[in-house]
């Protein structure tokens, strides 16, 4: 860490960085080729050399490198333990909490560092790395954690190429998993040991939790996209009438039936269906089936057999497809994590559905990220999370 790159910052862009914008972008720098060696430590100056801000070089989607600070100071290992301890206070209050042992305690640049993430499952710490660059800094940022907190065991997943393949295990106790997290007092399955997904999202929680205490009672819920059906459970334990989870993924069988069984749910009045939520939609159109609440959580790109889906140009017509199966007087809960597009955009496809389907509607409520995935002002794209809740009449 003690050689620095020099990065010249073009004109255009020198107010975005002494604003606070953290994401340094390609064409932004006017000397890109001397960017050499991800974890490089990069000084950004402006045109007359004078110092703007110090961040480090780590490509990560349209990013060439995260801005670290606006002070000319050191990015050393008391830099990196200062943010960690920042963060850990934040999540204070979870610490206490017997009922939700499941939380990010550090959410890259809304922590203050981009490029990394670390969640708590009931004490098995799981960091995501998403660029070669602040893998670079793995030892320190361990070594960090592994003081401050009080852990069984440190999990990794590298959520970039290198080429090298690496345990997903760190340090401290192995888990024997499925290990058993709480959320609102619901129970989850999890995997630290099976790819990037470990059996839930955490984002959702709020949106999980008015999904028990105010939409299910006494409701027939159609959960789409359902992964694990975290959804589900959390109706099926507010006293939906019925659920029914639908994802394409052959896995989704088992571990959905998991999630209902750990938490004493029986399958009865459960339903788990394994196929495209396109051609499911068909199905029941054509079966006139109707459910008071549709949960649409679709991913913000996917590709199927027969269809490609792309949040940003197709939502609508999938909201269209969904209002065909809401009951009038019904609740379609419409969620997506695509960074594209923002809050406005999103009730702009909300309306447009509607209108074209010659429907009313009233949003209820909205949601977007939850404190533990704290964010910043300066990069709104980082609050990727939109949920609304809306009332078909
Ligand atoms: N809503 C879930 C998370 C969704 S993750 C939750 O809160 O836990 C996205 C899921 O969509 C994956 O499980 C994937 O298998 C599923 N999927 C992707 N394309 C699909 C399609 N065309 N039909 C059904 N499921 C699909």
């Amino acid at each position: 860490m003690d050689s620095e790159i020099i990065v010249r910052i073009n004109k255009r862009y020198i107010k975005k960085y002494k604003e606070g914008y953290p994401l340094i972008f390609k064409e932004a720098v006017n000397n890109i080729h001397d960017l050499k060696g991800e974890g490089a430590i990069l000084k950004l100056v402006d045109d007359k050399n004078k110092f703007v801000a110090r961040g480090y070089f780590g490509r990560q989607n349209k990013g060439y490198g995260w801005v670290l600070t606006r002070k000319d100071e050191a990015i050393d290992r008391k830099f990196f333990q200062n943010k960690i301890i920042t963060a850990l206070n934040k999540r204070a209050p979870f610490y206490f909490d017997e009922d939700t042992t499941a939380y990010r305690v550090f959410n890259g640049e809304g922590d203050g560092i981009g490029g990394f993430t670390i969640d708590n499952y009931d004490g098995y710490y799981l960091i995501n790395w998403y660029s070669k660059g602040i893998y670079r800094f793995k030892d320190i940022i361990v070594e960090i954690l592994s003081r401050m907190v009080v852990y069984k065991g440190i999990y990794q997943k590298k959520r970039f190429d290198d080429g090298i393949e690496e345990d997903d295990f760190v340090m401290g106790e192995k888990g024997e998993f499925p290990i058993i997290v709480r959320e609102s007092g619901v129970n989850f399955a999890i995997y630290l040991d099976e790819g990037d997904m470990t059996g839930v999202f955490l984002d959702q929680r709020e949106v999980r939790k008015r999904i028990r205490d105010k939409y299910s009672k006494g409701k027939t819920v159609l959960n789409t996209f359902s992964y694990t059906g975290a959804f589900s459970v959390f109706a099926a334990l507010g006293d939906a009438k019925s659920t029914t989870s639908v994802d394409l993924a052959n896995r989704s069988l088992e571990k959905t039936t998991e999630q209902f069984n750990i938490n004493g749910l029986d399958l009865d009045t459960n339903h788990i269906v394994v196929e495209d939520v396109f051609n499911y939609f068909k199905y029941a159109a054509k079966k006139e089936m109707k459910f008071d609440l549709v949960i649409l959580d679709p991913p913000s790109f996917a590709k199927s057999k027969k269809n490609i889906f792309s949040a940003d140009r197709d939502y609508k017509d999938l909201l269209k497809e969904v209002i065909d199966i809401t009951e009038d007087g019904g609740v379609i809960a419409a969620s997506t994590n695509c960074a594209s597009f923002n809050m406005d955009k999103f009730k702009k496809f909300i309306d447009t559905a509607f209108v074209e389907k010659g429907k009313r509607y009233r949003i209820l409520e909205e949601h977007s990220l939850p404190v533990d995935f704290a964010t910043i002002e300066e990069f709104r794209e980082g609050n990727y999370l939109k949920v609304v809740f809306i009332s078909v009449s």
